[in-house]
């Protein structure tokens, strides 16, 4: 029988919500266990884009409101993250783009210069031209206007890493997860068989969250997905590219970021309304022909002759929502000893950990597990899609 541990407190998921809370906790002294059933980082977290975003891309429909407070803080807290003064030492994460530009074709100056005119955006967009346009739209051809934000592009798997390391012996592959209770409370989950007591549980395991709650009975609160048919592109002709290209609708029609190979090449990866509902519906061989064609229009100057293609069907894990709006703070419910959440956004995993940490506050927890921890089987790393998708 494996022993039984004692933790203060014992997170299941290790995306970015698990694993950015867990470092936090423990650089608080915190005794702490994150079980994973699959790779570290390897379900949404490896799969995004990497872009920190401050809210400025939903004033664009005029949806950043009061409620958006937590996103417009987070490009600081990361930046500060990343130079190794902030609330975590992630120095050695790598930043892909100081940057995220707003990229507009041409023909909605309307739709920007509402955009500018409002006062969430005011001071933190400037439009850029000739030698500072990123290098994939410096071509006597294009046309448009860009602007740039001061949003953050960062590596995700090399935070991943970061996080993997700042999780210290913590960290536990784990399948099968079982409620432990003492009459009618509990009191930790049996992983494996394996019985972890600990003060307080977090659920923060992406879309994995809705059968966890029903293995321990529950089914609040309610989970949604969003289906995404992202594209992704692999060749020497491409070069670094991180924006939204605006359309007419209150989404971008295309957003792409740019991120390493390991065989030295750029991928281009690529979503906004493209990989939304219509593209769902497409087939993977439709999915990457519309692409073709957007950028053969976009972009005609850059050399596709030697890119390869595949897509990535990946859904995002989010609370239901009531309507259309999106979240734009982390969220989380309690329930007695258990917190279930989502941050909604890689962004937001340090809003989700404040969230947990002034909950853990508010009843008085502090850390009083000193017990070493066993030597437990540690989950890998997570890959990003293009290493096995485009090899
Ligand atoms: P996940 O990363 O999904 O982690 C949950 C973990 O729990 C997984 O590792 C999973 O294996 C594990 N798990 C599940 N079930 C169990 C179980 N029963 N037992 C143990 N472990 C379990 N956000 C941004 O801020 N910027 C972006 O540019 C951006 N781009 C995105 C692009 C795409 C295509 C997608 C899909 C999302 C994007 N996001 C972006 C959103 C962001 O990726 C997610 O909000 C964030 O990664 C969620 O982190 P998480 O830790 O909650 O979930």
């Amino acid at each position: 029988m494996p022993s039984v541990i004692s933790t203060d407190v014992l997170i299941v998921g290790a995306g970015v919500a698990g694993l950015w809370l867990n470092a936090r906790l423990r650089s608080q002294g915190f005794s702490t266990v994150v079980v994973e059933n699959a790779t570290l980082g390897g379900g949404q977290t490896v799969k995004s884009q990497g872009i920190i975003h401050g809210g400025a891309k939903y004033a664009l429909h005029g949806a950043l409101t009061g409620a958006s407070e937590a996103i417009a803080d987070m490009p600081r807290r990361w930046r500060e993250a990343l130079a190794g003064n902030g609330e975590l030492d992630l120095s050695g994460v790598r930043l892909l783009s100081e940057a995220h530009y707003l990229w507009s074709p041409g023909t909605i100056a309307g739709n920007l210069t509402s955009f500018f005119a409002s006062k969430a955006v005011r001071g933190r967009v400037d439009q850029v031209k000739g030698e500072e346009l990123p290098p994939a739209l410096q071509d006597r051809r294009f046309k448009g206007k860009v602007y740039r934000l001061a949003e953050l592009v960062i590596d995700v798997p090399s935070l991943v890493e970061r996080l993997a390391q700042l999780a210290g012996d913590g960290l536990l592959a784990g399948q099968h997860i079982e409620p432990l209770r003492e009459g009618d409370t509990l009191v930790g989950l049996k992983v494996d068989g394996r019985e972890i007591r600990a003060q307080r549980i977090v659920l923060s395991a992406g879309g994995g969250t809705a059968d966890l709650l029903s293995a321990l009975g529950l089914s609040q609160p309610a989970m949604q997905t969003r289906p995404l048919h992202m594209i992704i592109a692999k060749g020497p002709g491409l070069k670094p590219l991180y924006a939204h290209c605006l359309g007419g609708g209150t989404k971008p029609r295309i957003t792409v970021t740019t991120h390493p190979a390991a065989d030295g090449n750029w991928v281009w990866y690529m979503g906004g309304d493209i990989a939304e509902a219509d593209g769902v519906a497409r087939t993977p061989e439709e999915q990457i022909s519309t692409a073709q064609k957007e950028l053969a229009q976009l972009l005609p100057w850059i050399d596709m002759s030697q890119t390869r293609w595949a897509t990535l069907r990946v859904d995002r894990a989010e609370p239901l929502q009531s309507g259309l709006t999106r979240p734009d703070n982390a969220f989380l419910a309690e329930q007695g000893r258990l917190l279930v959440g989502w941050p909604t956004k890689l962004a937001l995993a340090p809003d989700f950990a404040d969230r947990v940490l002034s909950a853990l506050e508010r009843d008085g927890i502090r850390p009083t597990v000193t017990d070493a921890l066993p030597d437990l089987p540690k989950p890998a790393l997570g890959q990003p899609a293009w290493e096995h998708l485009l090899p």
